[in-house]
């Protein structure tokens, strides 16, 4: 038994690494396609190329636990 292989082993669960890089939803004002974009990219509809969109609120997709 090794004493030093007892912490660090739950690195296999996966996709759980998402601390705060949450992409902002928004819709678009022209034809309504919901785009997801990055707080560094610029906001422009992929479907049809307009540049004015909606934010939407979306707190519901973070599921991990506060900890
Ligand atoms: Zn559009």
């Amino acid at each position: 038994m090794n004493s030093q292989n007892g912490a660090g082993n739950y690195n296999s669960a996966g996709g759980f690494a998402a601390p705060q890089r949450q992409d902002m939803e928004y819709l678009c004002a022209d034809c309504g396609a919901k785009n997801e974009i990055k707080s560094r990219e610029p906001i422009r509809c992929r479907e049809c190329g307009h540049r004015i969109m909606y934010k939407k609120r979306t707190k519901r997709m973070v599921q991990f636990e506060a900890r």
